[in-house]
């Protein structure tokens, strides 16, 4: 639950700016990563998808004591170049950004990846899933001017197969690959482009995946620390890159999932095994 959360306080972001785009509700990922920021003094400006979201969205900005919040549906151009409009008129510039944005079509993660995939929705995954994070990326670095970092959320789907995640694994994989060329093409900026491949979490994201409850419970069981992935340990990964104690870590997949990647097939317990 949110309000378990515990993130350390400090002044590793003090003086930096930066854009968390993905906050739905108190559950998002992005909204963790974001409490941790800013406990760690980062002024932050946030993205919201649309108006329906902004009722939930604005209170918990301001629980925080931001101000700025933008309408940005991550397919338009013209709501990207006004958000990033908007940010370099307030800011001048900025140093780090969050993509934490994912959506396919709720009919497609279930069943035969083959047989349900539709061309229409497999782009529209892709361009909100993948591209959105190049379209944003774009944008920031331009505002970059010091250098920065930019993090993106994956999931192990764009590595391996698991049931129902189906063309939102391969808009991961697409994602995972566009960190890399956008850490090649920015880093002589000084800016590192990274993402988290997170364990299962409990949010509106994977309520939208056929079976989704059970990723987390198969995480948890499977994992070598038998434990759900916490969103400490994303936040503070989330920290880590867009903060210069990540200097010189990009084009880098980093999972924040308990260890449960490396497992192939799970320890019983048995003292004998
Ligand atoms: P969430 O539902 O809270 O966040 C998803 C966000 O995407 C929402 O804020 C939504 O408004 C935004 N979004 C969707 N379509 C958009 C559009 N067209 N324009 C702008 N915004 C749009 O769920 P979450 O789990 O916090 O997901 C955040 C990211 O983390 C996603 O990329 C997701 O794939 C990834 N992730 C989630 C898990 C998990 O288990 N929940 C695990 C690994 C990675």
């Amino acid at each position: 639950m949110a309000d378990e959360w515990v993130f350390p306080k400090g002044e590793i972001m003090r003086g930096k700016r930066g854009l968390v785009m993905g906050v739905a509700n108190s559950n998002s990922i992005a909204w963790g990563i974001a409490q941790q920021l800013a406990a760690q003094g980062a002024e932050l400006a946030f993205t919201y998808q649309g108006e329906a979201l902004e009722k939930r969205v604005r209170p918990l900005v301001e629980s925080i004591g931001a101000k700025t919040m933008l309408e940005c549906d991550a397919t338009n151009d013209e709501q990207l170049d006004a958000a990033f409009a908007q940010i370099e008129k307030q800011w001048g510039g900025m140093d780090f950004l969050v993509h934490s944005i994912a959506f396919s079509d709720k009919s497609e993660l279930k069943g035969s990846f083959v047989e349900n995939t539709t061309r229409e929705n497999f782009l529209r995954t892709m361009d909100i899933s993948a591209f959105s994070f190049v379209a944003a990326g774009k944008r920031a670095a331009k505002l970059m001017k010091n250098g920065g970092g930019m993090v993106t959320l994956s999931y192990l789907g764009a590595e391996r197969v698991l049931p129902s995640y189906n063309v939102m694994g391969v808009a991961k994989a697409a994602l995972e690959a566009c960190t890399r060329y956008m850490a090649r093409d920015l880093g002589p900026s000084g800016i590192r482009v990274n993402a988290i491949s997170a364990g299962a979490m409990r949010t509106l994201a994977i309520a939208g995946i056929q079976g989704g409850r059970g990723l987390i419970q198969t995480g948890r069981e499977w994992s070598l620390m038998k434990e759900d992935t916490s969103m400490e340990g994303i936040a503070g990964c989330a920290l880590w890159l867009c903060s210069d104690l990540g200097r010189s870590t990009t084009g880098e997949v980093i999972h924040v999932d308990a260890g449960f990647h490396v497992v192939a097939v799970p320890s019983t317990g048995d003292a004998n095994e």
